[in-house]
């Protein structure tokens, strides 16, 4: 089941990527396994997914640790006093919506000996219930001091877009997303900052439209979550 909705979820992707004008393979795959169980995680290596999404710490731990050969992202809210359970579990995490934390978590990771991958979450569709940075400018003024914390490496921007049904306010909010990503290009140029992650099972092919670098799926791989 897993290995035939893999060939219709990268069929799509690579449809929506050609269509754009984009060259195949430019757009990544994290596969996003939060709520499912650790079958479905097995289930969902074994078909060659490496690039794997939690949204949580604490249920990535019952799931993860310990396990080789994954490429593990955080995708939701990291809280500061969790930052000591990132090394080792996380070397993504795409999360980051004010300077504290990353702070907190640059210390863990130099403790650790370890070093992870960043991204800076932006509110594109300004609804008070998302994390993220809701103001460009200050995601852009912490951009300059997170990337010269030590142990993060400052590698561009996630978002979640609106849950509407309006396909042009999707696209707005990627849009406005992919501007900000620019800039951000453009005011690091000595970084390698090459990941703007957007789009989700519902609208990745708007955001693939849009300039995404890599789209999050879980339920068109998984399943509905409970
Ligand atoms: C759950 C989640 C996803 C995947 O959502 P689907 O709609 O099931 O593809 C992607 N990104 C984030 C941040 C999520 O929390």
């Amino acid at each position: 089941m897993i290995t035939e909705r893999l060939g219709e979820v990268r069929r799509r992707i690579q449809n929506a990527t050609v269509q754009a004008g984009r060259s195949p393979g430019e757009v990544r795959l994290l596969a996003v396994t939060k709520t499912h169980p650790i079958e479905t995680v097995r289930a969902a290596i074994g078909a060659g997914l490496t690039v794997l999404g939690e949204n949580r710490v604490q249920e990535a731990i019952t799931k993860y640790q310990g396990l080789e050969g994954v490429e593990l992202h955080l995708i939701g809210h990291l809280q500061s006093n969790k930052a000591k359970l990132v090394p080792g579990l996380f070397s993504w995490v795409e999360s980051i919506d004010a300077l504290s934390t990353a702070e907190a978590l640059s210390r863990r990771l130099q403790a650790a000996g370890r070093s992870c991958s960043v991204l800076l979450q932006y509110n594109s569709s300004h609804e008070a219930s998302k994390s993220g940075y809701a103001d460009a400018s200050e995601l852009l003024e912490d951009a300059d001091r997170i990337a010269a914390l030590p142990g993060l490496a400052l590698r561009g921007i996630m978002t979640i877009g609106p849950f509407v049904e309006d396909a042009r306010r999707i696209a707005a909010a990627f849009s406005a997303t992919r501007a900000l990503y620019e800039k951000l290009r453009s005011q690091r140029p000595n970084d390698r900052v090459d990941t703007l992650s957007m789009g989700m099972t519902d609208d990745f092919e708007i955001a693939i439209a849009e300039g995404s670098t890599e789209v999050r799926i879980g339920s068109a791989l998984f399943g509905a979550r409970a």
